[in-house]
C-alpha cells in the first residue's frame, strides 16, 4: 500500500515565539506552511503570566494572551498549526522528510525552532514552587523582587550575571556554590564577573553548600541548604530562588540528522542556515541562544530564518 505523504513548502518544528514568527513570514510569502507543535502553541512563554519586555506594550501583557494573538496572526496569514511531535528529520537533496508521531511530512524547507528548557533544580519543593518564587529567568522575573531577598543557585557566567542583574531590584543576593571558596572549580565564571560579584555590597557567597529543599506553602519563604563538609542543614530565609544551572536544548530528535554542538545546540551560520541546504534554525535551540534566551530575540531569528528559507525556495 502506498503511503500518502503531505507536502508543504515550509515545515516549522516548534510553535514558540521563533516558530510562530517564522510562520507569519512564510504565510505572508504565500508559502504553504505547516507548524508542528508537540505541546501548547506559545512555547516557554506559556509558563509565565506577564511579559513586559516585548516591544510595543506600555503595560505588562499576559504572555499566554500574547502567544494566542501570535498564533491567530500566523493562522490568518495561512499557516496551519498542528499538534504533533517531530520524531526525526530525514534530509533529502531537494525534499526533506519530517517524521512525526502521526505520519511523515515532506518539506521543501524546514525551520527548526524546538527551543530549550532550563535545567531544573531537583531539590524537594522546587517543582511545586516553580513560578511562585522559584524562577529560571532573572531577566524575566527580577522586577518582581524589588526590595526582597533572593538566592541564586549556580556560579557560572550566567549565574553571576543573573546575580548582578538581580542587585538592581533585590536588597540582598546570596549565591549558593557547591565547592569551598579555595577550590578552583568553585566559580566557573570569568574573572571579571567574579570580581564584580565579590565586590558588590549586596552579594554574598554561601560556599560549599547545595540546595536540599525549597520551603514555602503558597510561595517561597526559605531554602534549606546542606553544608557539604559536615552534611548539616541550615535554613536561609528568602523570597525567591533563581536557578541558573544551565539549559538543555530540545534537540534530541535531531541528533542523527542535523549538526549540533557538544551541548546539543543546532549549529548554523550567521544567516541561520544549517550545513544542510534548505534546513534552517531559530530561537533558543540555536547555537549562541544561551547567551540571551529572550522571546523577542527568538522571534527576530524566526523572521530571519523564514526570509532565508524564502530566498532558498525562490532560488
Ligand atoms: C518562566 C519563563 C519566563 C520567561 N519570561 C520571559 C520574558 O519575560 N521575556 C522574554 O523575552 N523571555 C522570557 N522567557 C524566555 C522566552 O520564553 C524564550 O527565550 C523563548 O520562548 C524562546 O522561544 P523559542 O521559540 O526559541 O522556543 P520555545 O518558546 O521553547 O518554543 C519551542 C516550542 O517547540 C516545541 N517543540 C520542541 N520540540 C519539539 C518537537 N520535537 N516536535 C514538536 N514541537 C516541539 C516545544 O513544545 C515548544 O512549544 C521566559 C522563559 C521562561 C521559562
Amino acid at each position: 500500500m502506498t503511503e500518502t505523504v503531505a507536502r508543504h513548502d515550509v515545515v516549522i518544528v516548534g510553535a514558540g515565539p521563533a516558530g510562530m514568527t517564522a510562520a507569519v513570514y512564510a504565510g505572508r510569502a504565500l508559502r504553504s506552511t505547516l507548524v508542528i507543535e508537540k505541546g501548547i502553541p506559545g512555547g516557554q512563554l506559556n509558563e509565565t503570566d506577564r511579559i513586559e519586555n516585548w516591544p510595543g506594550f506600555a503595560e505588562p501583557v499576559s504572555a499566554p494572551e500574547l502567544m494566542t494573538a501570535l498564533r491567530s496572526q500566523a493562522e490568518r496569514l495561512g499557516a496551519e498549526i498542528v499538534q504533533d511531535e517531530a520524531l526525526r528529520i530525514e534530509p533529502g537533496r531537494r525534499i526533506h522528510r519530517v517524521v512525526t508521531s502521526r505520519h511523515p511530512i515532506e518539506a521543501r524547507a524546514v525551520i527548526l525552532a524546538p527551543g530549550s528548557r532550563p535545567r531544573e533544580l531537583s531539590a524537594e519543593g522546587s517543582a511545586r514552587l516553580k513560578g511562585r518564587g522559584v524562577s529560571y529567568c532573572a531577566t524575566c522575573d527580577g522586577f518582581f523582587f524589588q526590595g526582597k531577598r533572593v538566592v541564586v543557585v549556580g556560579a557560572g557566567d550566567s549565574g553571576l550575571m543573573e546575580a548582578l542583574f538581580l542587585t538592581r531590584f533585590a536588597d540582598s543576593v546570596a549565591i549558593v556554590v557547591r565547592h569551598p571558596e579555595e577550590d578552583p572549580r568553585a566559580i566557573r565564571a570569568s574573572g571579571l564577573l567574579r570580581r564584580r560579584a565579590e565586590s558588590h555590597p549586596k552579594i554574598r557567597f554561601l560556599w560549599n553548600r547545595e540546595v536540599a529543599e525549597v520551603v514555602g506553602d503558597r510561595s517561597v519563604t526559605a531554602v534549606r541548604l546542606r553544608r557539604l563538609d559536615d552534611r548539616e542543614i541550615e535554613e536561609v530565609p528568602t523570597d525567591g530562588i533563581f536557578v541558573s544551572v544551565g539549559h538543555m536544548p530540545q534537540t534530541e530528535f535531531l541528533r542523527s540528522s542535523v549538526p549540533l554542538d557538544s551541548d546539543g545546540y543546532i549549529v548554523t551560520d550567521s544567516r541561520l542556515r544549517t550545513s544542510i541546504p534548505g534546513i534552517f534554525a531559530a530561537g533558543d535551540a540555536r547555537i549562541d541562544a544561551h547567551r540571551y534566551a529572550q522571546a523577542v530575540i527568538a522571534a527576530g531569528e524566526g523572521a530571519t530564518a523564514s526570509l532565508e528559507a524564502e530566498q532558498y525556495l525562490a532560488e
